[in-house]
């Protein structure tokens, strides 16, 4: 019988773990934190679940994901609607006709396509180059400076001069009265958490965690058949070619004495002014009316510094190039497979990692 270690329990990893498993491959899980779940863990504090690593939705409009999740945890019809605020001003999110109407005092689609069109005369947006241009291309320069230049350059650090447009192209724009954050056909939150999913997907498989894969690489090398391998690739390689750039957030967490804080689980503070980009209040997530206390977690950016949690790659062209330097590594080590957002450094959502672990199933025949 083949054996696999596979390193992380994120996502990626317990997937891969419960699949294998199942086709009756010898599993072993390390994981270098003191729990399993990843980014997806949350935890129960004030007996509210409360999302450790920031605010996960799941969305997804593949259908064959979307039952695949709920063999594993009931999920409730959230819809995430974020709140905006900008200096003392309160707008929806993402950008709609109530952002449109209470901006412009525009009452129709039409009236607020013209004042979009409007506010665009003076660019020329022919060729979008970076991430400033594709936001006033998409919403004109009023919403841009509102709720996107703040914002943005907390979140990563650079000027919307110097980011790449596709970032922006996340976020919906939409000419009806529809707060809902994403398009996709299916969303929701797990029923009592994400954590439970992974320790489903773990169920019966030897995991060992607070386990660095670091502390003794070359022995796992000799003892595994094959290694999936989910931390981040230019780790692996000891930064040989240089270190790829990631952004790191933090969270201040507290637990209020009141049972309603913000009245809403996401609210973005789009001014550059306000050091946090967003604050959660957990318990929304779960429509939970009864605890008399609530959690609450602002978010901060930094940047990544040696030690620091690497959440979000930065796919700009620099560190696109020296990822592929590294996936070239990579194909090179026969016996160990790179996968997940750190592995194939790819800003992927849960869906996205669930469906690149099951490609990369398919091709994986021991
Ligand atoms: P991870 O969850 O990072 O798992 C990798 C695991 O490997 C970690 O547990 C890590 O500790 C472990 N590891 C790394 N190196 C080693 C080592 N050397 N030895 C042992 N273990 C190691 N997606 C959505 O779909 N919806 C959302 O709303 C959403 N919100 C997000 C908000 C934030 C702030 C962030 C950062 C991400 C968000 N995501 C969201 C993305 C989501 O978190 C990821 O798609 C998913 O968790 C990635 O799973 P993964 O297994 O690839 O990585
Ligand atoms: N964004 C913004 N204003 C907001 C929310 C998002 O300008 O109020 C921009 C910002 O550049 C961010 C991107 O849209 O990086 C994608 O937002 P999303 O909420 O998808 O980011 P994530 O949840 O991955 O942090």
């Amino acid at each position: 019988m083949k054996k696999v270690l596979i390193v992380g329990s994120g996502l990626f990893g317990a997937v891969c773990a419960y699949e294998l498993n199942k086709k009756g491959y010898q599993i072993t899980v390390i994981e270098k934190r003191d729990h399993i779940a990843g980014n997806i863990y949350t935890e129960k504090i004030e007996n509210i679940n409360v999302h450790r690593y920031g605010a996960h939705i799941f969305h997804t409009s593949d259908k064959a994901v979307w039952n695949y999740v709920n063999q594993f945890a009931e999920f409730n019809n959230y819809i995430n609607s974020p709140i905006a605020i900008y200096k003392d001003e309160l707008y929806n999110l993402p950008f709609n006709m109530n952002t449109f109407s209470k901006l412009f005092n525009v009452k129709t689609p039409k009236e607020a396509k013209e004042r979009i069109e409007e506010e665009k005369k003076n660019y020329h947006l022919e060729n979008v180059t970076n991430l400033e241009e594709q936001a006033i291309n998409l919403v004109g320069k009023t919403i841009y400076e509102k709720l996107i230049k703040g914002y943005t350059a907390k979140q990563w650090g650079k000027p919307c001069t110097e980011l790449p447009s596709f970032i922006i192209k996340r976020l919906p724009v939409r000419f009806t009265f529809d707060n809902n954050y994403f398009n996709d056909r299916y969303q929701g939150i797990p029923i009592g958490g994400y954590t439970q999913i992974i320790e489903k997907m773990l169920s019966g498989i030897k995991v060992y965690t607070s386990t660095n894969f670091f502390d003794r690489k070359q022995e796992y090398l000799n003892e595994y058949d094959y290694i999936i391998y989910t931390g981040a690739i230019d780790e692996y390689f000891d930064y040989s070619l240089g270190h790829l750039e990631y952004r790191t957030v933090y969270f201040k967490t507290e637990v209020l004495d009141c049972d309603n804080y913000q009245g809403n689980a996401v609210v973005n503070y789009t001014d550059y002014d306000v050091p946090y980009t967003r604050v959660i209040e957990h318990k929304h997530f779960e429509f939970d009316s009864t605890s008399p206390k609530t959690v609450v977690s602002k978010e901060y950016s930094k940047k990544f510094e040696t030690g620091d949690e690497p959440y979000y790659p930065v796919n700009d062209e620099t560190n696109s190039r020296l990822f592929n330097r590294y996936r070239e590594l990579a194909e090179n080590e026969k016996k160990v497979f790179f996968g997940g957002r750190l592995g194939q450094y790819k800003y992927f959502d849960m869906d996205d990692v669930i469906i690149s672990a099951w490609n990369f199933l398919k091709t994986f025949s021991l």
